[in-house]
């Protein structure tokens, strides 16, 4: 299903590209994935620890899958704008400027 999924987010795509390296950041232990019971099923990226809390131990619900996904939207653009900042100044000079940040419609953060 993520295969399908395509859209942009101001310039930024989001797709399969995204989605793919938020699971490979998971599988090589720079981003964590908790179990949190505080959550009650509802989901959250901390990109401060860059750790998802999840509220369940499996999506079993279709709002389940939706709060994973979105969730790994904030993961992606965490990892991405990161990765933008480690770029050297010299090169900063070629990278286009960033668009003004825009904020999350359902949790209000900014992406
Ligand atoms: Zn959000």
């Amino acid at each position: 299903m993520i295969q399908r999924i395509r859209f942009k987010i101001g310039a930024q795509d989001v797709g399969p590209p995204l989605f793919l390296r938020v699971a490979q950041l998971i599988r090589e232990g720079k981003l964590n994935v908790e179990y949190d019971p505080n959550m009650r099923g509802g989901a959250e990226y901390d990109m401060a620890t860059n750790t998802f809390h999840l509220g369940f131990t499996a999506a079993q619900t279709v709002t389940q899958e939706a709060l994973v996904v979105h969730e790994a939207v904030h993961a992606g653009f965490d990892a991405l704008h990161r990765k933008q900042m480690t770029v050297a100044p010299e090169e900063m000079g070629a990278l286009p400027k960033p668009a003004a940040s825009a904020r999350c419609l359902l949790c209000l953060r900014e992406l």
